[in-house]
């Protein structure tokens, strides 16, 4: 049954090559995915499924009950854009301005649909059943696939896979990795509340700019010092604001910053340490300093057995020598959550290709990828469904 459904899912390509490039047409920003949701329910509709809409905001979820008792297997994919203007010169480039899928979820999106196509002409024969857990809003934190778990699409869910296409790896490639491979993301605000006055007369200022300077420096004790050298951390300021004229000292100075990080206990530890030194550092110096500390998405954890699983898999689809590991990075990716809920596995496909200028990093406003990673991402979960 895998080689029958492998070779429809060939036959398919040409569909879901157009599926890819009408999205990617089409792109819609995080939350505000009308279109989108709207073509996918209808096209599971269309091909049998029970759909879900509305799940969790603009959330997707079509499910196929198979022929036989046997497991629940869920799939995800992403389906937003981003707020990018599209420079490729191609026809199917973003006919929206300012708005473009560059990071390939419209690959995401047509490849699970191709699957799901695949999967409903063989329900009777599927041992157990199949969630398609289409998601909105990836890209802007918090993110839909909270919400969509809040709504319910991992009940009675066994196993959960999802794929991202991805153009540092060349077409043909399967990248994964067990243990943690993105980070939690959080961000932080800090606003110093000093005294303002002459620039000339600093005794009678308390100068938010030196304490920040002093803060920023502090801070960097905390991943060098506080964190035991075996975890993962970071903490980067990235914004420092204060004061606009040569012989004026402000009287507030703001810094934002990100916090990344991969332990939940390391995690709460930062967050901490970092509003304890902010505290103490304006005790230091006789001013008043407020944190505000916004938690983002969860770091992303990858179960070994699964992820031996979805090995062993494309090992027999794209051989053994294409089966790669993909280094932990500190990105973040909120399918982080699925994979806290239910056993699973997040695992990257290769979609560089020079010959078809699929060359530029993702997030890029010339990002394009192979579309025929949307064949490997198929069959790998064509084939994690059957094996399950
Ligand atoms: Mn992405």
């Amino acid at each position: 049954m895998l080689q029958k459904t492998f070779d429809h899912l060939e036959r398919i390509y040409t569909e879901m090559v157009g599926i890819r490039r009408d999205l990617h047409m089409n792109p819609e920003l995080s939350f505000q995915e009308i279109r989108t949701s709207e073509f996918i329910a209808n096209y599971l509709k269309d091909i049998g499924l029970e759909v879900r809409t509305k799940v969790g905001g603009h959330g997707v979820v079509g499910f196929l009950k198979g022929g036989k008792p046997g497991k629940t297997i869920a799939l995800r994919a992403d389906f937003d854009a981003l707020p990018i203007t599209d420079e490729k010169n191609v026809p199917y480039k973003s006919t929206v301005p300012g708005v473009m899928h560059a990071c390939g979820h419209d690959i995401h999106t047509a490849a699970l649909l191709g699957v799901a196509n695949v999967l409903s002409h063989v329900k009777d024969d599927i041992e157990g059943n199949v969630v398609f857990i289409h998601q909105h809003a990836e890209e802007l934190a918090p993110g839909g696939a909270k919400s969509m778990i809040e709504d319910g699409c991992l009940v009675g869910v066994d196993a959960v896979y999802g794929a991202h296409v991805e153009v540092n790896f060349p077409i043909g490639q399967v990248a994964l990795n067990d243990g943690y491979v993105h980070a939690a993301s959080d961000a932080f605000n800090i606003t110093i509340y000093g005294k303002g006055g002459h620039g000339a007369e600093p005794h009678r200022c308390i100068d938010p700019l030196v304490i920040g300077s002093h803060l920023v420096v502090n801070l960097q004790n905390i991943v060098s010092r506080r964190v035991d050298p075996l975890q993962q951390a970071l903490v980067t300021v990235g914004s420092f604001h204060s004061g606009d004229a040569h012989n004026v000292i402000p009287d507030k100075a703001y810094l934002k910053g990100t916090v990344r990080t991969y332990d939940p206990v390391v995690r709460l530890q930062v967050e901490k340490e970092l509003t304890l030194i902010a505290q103490k550092t304006g005790e230091q110096h006789g001013a008043e300093i407020e944190v505000n500390y916004t938690k983002g998405y969860i770091s992303l954890y990858n179960h070994p057995k699964e992820t031996e699983f979805i090995r062993k898999l494309s090992t027999e689809i794209v051989g053994e020598k294409n089966v790669t590991i993909k280094l932990p990075d500190m990105g973040g990716e909120d399918f982080a959550y699925y994979v806290d809920a239910v056993p699973g596995t997040f695992f990257w496909v290769g979609g560089g290709n020079p010959d078809l200028d699929a060359i530029y990093p993702h997030h890029h406003p010339k990002f394009d990828v192979d579309e025929k990673s949307m064949i490997i991402i198929g069959k790998i979960f064509i084939s994690a469904v059957l094996n399950s």
